[in-house]
């Protein structure tokens, strides 16, 4: 193997390679394009773009693409070669600024929520040049944001970026008020921790469910799965080993810092953690990891699946969203600092997460919602609640006491703890870190938010966190800019904060009923289901929010509920058919067969006088059963029919989840009861034994 510094990034059209390849007044056009977030001049763009194709044709590459996020939270491409004919039969291979810039992907198949019906139905993709080109399967890919010609967004990133540029512009106010001058620009940064499962492909391929949806649809609890905790950090099996490494190293090429890859808690399941960056370039690494992990898989005969809950009775997957605000000057915002006065921006700072976080609860909630998720959050016996609420760790939580009460804190100071001329202690991580329940904790020096689903894209849920935050920015620098007071009122307002909004800090075990009734006291929501929290979306409190800060215009909001609730319906409507399909053409005959063979041995049996109390028996049970699941199947076919003829979004959501969801319950229950007692060799799939220890 090259050695890792060598390889890493060699495949991103990255700064330094930039730096090397542009002339300088180019070179410093771009950087300060991406600083700013301005266009590139037309000029400079051919420049760029000639530099981008010589680069990559030497890398083999003929094609590019347009590489972009549409709001099915997967990534979409559309390849071009750089080939253009030219007379005599010859051809040239050429890549124009303007390919560079702006692209028009037949985008009509993309879900735009009713987006296109109001505007023109292309879409086009323009150049995010804060996120570098990469090479991926010998294509030159350009990350793109993705718009309707009228300018609305009709992806993932766009809002991502305007959510970051509304923070930023929002800190820098606050900032200021500290005497912060030399800080020109604010990032938010996020470490994304990504879990999957690792199943042989050949088992895999054997499972209409697992191929269709992701999941198994049917399964009847295997006697050993994560009861003895022996998987999690286990050692990792060879052929896992394997895709691991090639894994880190194909991430490295792309320039993303795959840093932890663990086994986790269920049998065959595994974590991969980058190292942090800025939130856009998050964005695209996890998306491009997940992609990869999908892909290399398949080499090594695996599949990789990325669903929330691939196995009933079994741990689900997440992905736990590790987020910070970080100066350029290269402060981590929220890092207790060295002084009283960076220790007062510091809670200043804790403050706006901790109101944002209650304020916009139902915000946070809605960006983690889907079909899939809702499996790992409330939605099943078996799940965490969905509510949201804040770890801060007992430190923290005393010392923001001691400021709402006036009180000393913790014996260390003799007199009233005030900001600003206080110094506070450092965090050691292991004093904040443990709480594995809350959603959404304090690590020491940032936050994880955990609510998360593993197969989602993180963009839906640093917008909601970045423009919550921006707005409890927003509130701070109005009412201290211009104060005459400013410590005392600072002080004034972090006690105002923390009164209003304790009520979202919660220390105590947040997959325990009691919690459900304490957060019900609080009023905090609590919302089980993508139905239940999609419409909040068009609260008016949310959509002056997105508004205010130019992250969502209304009608792009209305397009995101849309398309929410339809997702949520059309995943669903798959689940279901594929229910009906492995019930009446697999299971069911399978099941009948074996009774039928019960049968005959019964009727052998008695013909001889032997007793066959096993056979008729089983076969009454079988019988039983199946007539059961017979009427279930029935049952589960004409709530789909029903729910599909309904034409409004959320009707037809609610209808999957109070009519369709409870009969794919229902029939799954008979038939996971057939299968305990059908013999394994008539049982038409791989059990979940199978499955869960298919890699060896
Ligand atoms: P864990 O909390 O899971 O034990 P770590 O705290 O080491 O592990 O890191 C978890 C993730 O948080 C990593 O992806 C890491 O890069 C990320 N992280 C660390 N610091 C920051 C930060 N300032 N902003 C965003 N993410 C961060
Ligand atoms: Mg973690």
């Amino acid at each position: 193997m090259k050695n890792v510094s060598e390889m890493f990034g060699s495949m991103v059209f990255n700064d330094s390679v930039m730096q090397s390849r542009l002339p300088k007044e180019v070179y410093q056009q771009v950087r300060q394009s991406i600083k700013l977030g301005t266009r590139l001049g037309r000029e400079t763009a051919d420049v760029v773009a000639n530099a981008m194709k010589d680069w990559a044709i030497e890398k083999g590459v003929t094609h590019f693409t347009h590489w972009f996020q549409p709001m099915t939270g997967v990534t979409a491409e559309k390849h071009d070669s750089f080939i253009s004919p030219i007379e005599g039969g010859k051809a040239i291979m050429e890549f124009s600024g303007k390919e560079l810039i702006q692209g028009e992907p037949d985008a009509s198949s993309f879900p735009t929520g009713g987006l296109r019906a109001t505007f023109e139905a292309r879409g086009y993709t323009a150049w995010d040049p804060t996120s570098y080109a990469f090479i991926k399967d010998g294509v030159l890919c350009i990350p793109t944001a993705f718009c309707s010609y009228g300018g609305e967004a009709l992806d993932k990133k766009t809002p991502l970026l305007r959510s970051m540029e509304a923070i930023n512009r929002q800190c820098l106010r606050v900032l200021r008020l500290f005497g912060n001058t030399n800080v020109t620009a604010v990032k938010t940064t996020v470490g994304a921790e990504q879990e999957y499962f690792l199943v042989d492909k050949e088992v895999f391929e054997k499972r209409r469910d697992l191929m269709y949806a992701g999941r198994t649809l049917f399964g009847a609890r295997p006697p050993k799965s994560q009861e003895l905790y022996d998987h999690y950090f286990g050692a990792i099996k060879s052929r896992v080993a394997a895709f691991m490494t090639e894994l880190d190293t194909e991430l490295w090429k792309l320039g993303v810092s795959a840093k932890t890859e663990h086994n986790e808690a269920a049998p065959a399941q595994h974590e991969l953690a980058p190292v942090f960056s800025s939130t856009n370039i998050s964005a695209d690494h996890n998306q491009i990891t997940m992609e990869l992990m999908k892909k290399l898989a398949k080499k090594y005969d695996m599949e990789c699946l990325l669903h929330e809950k691939p196995f009933d009775g079994v741990n689900g997957s997440g992905k736990h969203n590790n987020w910070s605000i970080t100066t350029d000057t290269g402060v981590n915002l929220l890092e207790p600092g060295e002084t009283p006065y960076e220790n007062a921006q510091f809670l200043l700072m804790l403050c706006a997460v901790i109101q944002a976080v209650d304020d916009y609860q139902d915000v946070l909630r809605i960006s983690v919602a889907s079909a899939s998720n809702d499996l790992r959050l409330g939605a099943a016996a078996e799940a965490p609640p969905a509510i949201v609420s804040m770890f801060l760790g007992e430190e923290l939580e005393s010392i923001l006491a001691a400021i709402e009460n006036d009180e000393t804190y913790d014996g260390r100071e003799k007199e009233f703890f005030k900001v600003g001329a206080h110094v506070l202690p450092k965090f050691p991580k292991d004093s904040t870190d443990r709480n594995r329940t809350s959603p959404f904790a304090f690590t020491g020096n940032k936050f994880e938010f955990r609510m998360l689903g593993s197969s989602s894209s993180i963009s839906g849920a640093n917008v909601a966190i970045n423009t919550a935050v921006a707005e409890s920015l927003r509130q701070y620098a109005d009412a201290l800019e211009g104060s005459e007071d400013f410590e005392g009122d600072l002080h004034k307002l972090l006690r105002s904060v923390i009164k209003k909004h304790k009520r979202i800090i919660f220390s105590g075990n947040g997959y325990g009923d009691e919690w459900v009734d304490e957060a019900k006291k609080r009023g905090l929501l609590n919302l089980p289901t993508t139905p239940d929290c999609v419409p909040y979306y068009l609260d008016i409190k949310n959509v002056e929010l997105f508004t205010r800060h130019r992250v969502y215009s209304e009608i792009e909001l209305a397009a995101r509920y849309k398309v929410k609730l339809d997702t949520y319906s059309k995943v669903l409507h798959i689940e279901a058919l594929t229910m009906l399909d492995m019930a009446q053409c697999d299971i069911l005959p399978a099941v009948s067969e074996f009774s039928g063979q019960l049968c005959g041995a019964a009727i052998a049996k008695k013909s001889v006088g032997i007793e066959s109390a096993y056979e008729t028996e089983t076969a009454e049970k079988i019988s039983g059963l199946t007539t059961k699941a017979l009427a279930q199947i029935k049952a589960l076919s004409e709530a789909t029919q029903n729910a599909e003829e309904l034409s409004d979004s959320y009707s037809k959501a609610c209808a999957y989840r109070d009519s369709v969801i409870p009969a794919m319950i229902a029939l799954r229950a008979s038939v996971d009861e057939l299968e305990t007692i059908t013999a394994k060799k008539y049982w038409p799939y791989p059990t979940y034994g199978d499955i869960l220890y298919s890699v060896k």
